[in-house]
């Protein structure tokens, strides 16, 4: 059997993602939207607002009638009409003439500006409704222009772009009830090992809980897929291969979780010498340097290792990336996020380090220190981590007050 191919960090997701081209763009309705990747170009049909109207509840004047207003010279106004919100006005307003007009509501032909409630007297009722303005107004006066949010033709969102509930917001004022964006890929899971117990399984000698499985799971599904299949393996060899052949037939993307290794019965090791499309590889990062990847039958194959901070950390930095590329984001990456490394962080020249850190807010930068041990078994430190701090392949260690980066997946409380 070959060698697995050792790699560097950069070159094995470089080899990833590049072999990674977008899924066919589906229509979905814009409820259906978030989180996924707006597949086309935004243009705006029609200007917002697209009409001129009323930025308060107020009257709508011809600002020329006001010019000369003030305390000594009230200018009183007759009210001709009274809009609210949704009404369109059919008349021009003529000289000495406003309108009651109410937030949102389409100013009226002539009128320029508006007079808050709360800078005018109300007088008289019915046909007789009147105000009275003490200071002068000026063309625009609390008027909200069409077009002054979006111009009409006006590029609004680019494809590639992570729609946000703020986005849907935006385009569903823009009338777009459905989408062209990303389709979400289908991704089986495959996870290896005879120690393995479900989680209400009791413990018994020699045998732990998959915690694995439900992680990647989540994680599949926080990153905009759909697990069509997540399940638990034997070492079995013949199985395991059986298994990894009948998800490819109708996944878009298969993972296995364990196994991968150098193990004497590593059961996804020794399945894919009948998958010659799919390589073994030694990345050389921390944790996670046994890995898998191909493309059998055009689909993606990752291998990942079994440890359970193995298996978080090359979903982070190669899985997940690769996903959200079949997806169509521009962005791949959680957010990259510079910061300052609290305390000597310790690494090995040429090899890339992902140390799960936490982080904490104090001169108004980010400072990272390792959320406990680095062991890759060990579960308490990932929960604990804030985020993946990195040690580029060059240096051997980080120093304390150095610069650095980490992939950020949530953000300390900030000062209070
Ligand atoms: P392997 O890569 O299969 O040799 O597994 C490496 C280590 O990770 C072993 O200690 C396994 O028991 C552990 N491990 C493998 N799969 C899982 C899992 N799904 N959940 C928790 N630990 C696992
Ligand atoms: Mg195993």
């Amino acid at each position: 059997m070959t060698e697995p191919r050792a790699l560097r960090y950069a070159e094995a997701r470089a080899r990833v993602l590049d072999s990674v081209s977008p899924l066919p763009e589906v229509n979905v309705p814009l409820a259906g939207c978030l989180g996924r990747a707006l597949r086309e170009a935004i243009v705006a049909g029609h200007s917002l607002p697209p009409f001129r109207n009323s930025a308060m509840d107020g009257y709508a004047v011809q600002s020329v009638d006001l010019a000369q207003a003030s305390e000594a010279a009230p200018v009183t106004l007759r009210v001709v009409e009274v809009l609210p919100a949704g009404r369109a006005s059919e008349r021009v307003l003529a000289p000495g003439e406003c309108a009651r007009i109410m937030t949102g509501a389409m100013l009226p032909l002539g009128a320029d500006a508006v007079v808050p409630f709360e800078e005018s007297v109300r007088g008289g009722t019915g046909r007789a409704e009147n105000c009275t303005v003490s200071r002068p107004s000026r063309a625009g006066d609390h008027v909200r222009e069409a077009g002054a949010d979006v111009t009409s033709g006006s590029l609004v969102m680019e494809p590639g772009r992570e729609l946000s509930a703020h986005d849907l917001g935006l385009l569903a004022a823009l009338g777009r009830p459905r989408l062209e964006v990303g389709p979400k890929p289908r991704v089986a899971v495959l996870s290896t090992g005879d120690e393995l117990l479900d989680v209400d399984q009791p413990l018994k000698p020699g045998a732990i809980r998959d915690s694995n499985l439900p992680m990647i799971r989540l994680l599949l599904e926080s990153s905009g897929c759909e697990v069509s299949g997540a399940r638990r393996l034997p070492d079995d060899t013949g199985r395991v291969a059986t298994a990894m052949r009948e998800a490819l037939e109708s996944c878009d993307v298969v993972l296995t979780l364990g196994g991968v290794s150098e193990g004497d019965r590593d059961p996804v090791k020794l399945a894919l010498r009948s998958m010659p499309e799919v390589e073994a590889w030694r990345v050389a990062m921390r944790p996670g340097r046994p890995q898998a990847f191909g493309r059998p039958q055009g689909k993606l194959l990752f291998g990942l290792p079994g440890n359970p901070a193995s298996v978080a950390c090359v979903f982070e930095v190669i899985v997940r990336p690769a996903l959200r590329a079949l997806q169509g984001h521009a962005v791949l990456d959680r957010p990259r996020v510079p910061v300052r490394v609290a305390v000597d962080v310790e690494s090995r020249a040429s090899r890339t380090d992902f140390v799960r850190a936490t982080l904490e807010w104090r001169d108004g930068s980010l400072w990272a220190s390792p959320a406990g041990t680095q062991l890759s078994g060990h579960l308490a430190p990932q929960s604990r981590a804030h985020a993946l701090l990195v040690v580029p392949e060059e240096a051997d260690r980080l120093v304390s007050g150095a610069a650095a980066e980490a992939f950020v997946w949530r953000l300390p409380s900030g000062v209070d």
